[in-house]
């Protein structure tokens, strides 16, 4: 889940970040036309949506979040 964040002041509502997502992560918001993240658990870290949005407005982690296992 690497995405993070999309900066709301710097996003245009191109939509491109929907386009590209290939797991679907992305909608438009009706009343704003900004896009925002909806199905966080869905991201696997591919970073397309942080490089392909034109104003730099999304921002990802680079590593995985996954819960490492408790030992038993
Ligand atoms: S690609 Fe960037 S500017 Fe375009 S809708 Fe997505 S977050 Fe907003
Ligand atoms: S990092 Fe990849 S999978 Fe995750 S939201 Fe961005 S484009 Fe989609």
């Amino acid at each position: 889940m690497g995405v993070r964040k999309i900066d709301l002041t710097l996003c245009t509502g191109c939509g491109i970040c929907v386009d590209e997502c290939p797991m679907d992560v992305f909608r438009m918001d009706d009343g704003s036309n900004k896009a925002f993240i909806k199905y966080l658990r869905d991201c696997q870290s591919c970073f397309i949506c942080e490089r392909e949005c034109p104003e730099d407005a999304i921002y990802c982690l680079p590593t995985f979040e996954r819960r490492i296992p408790d030992p038993w």
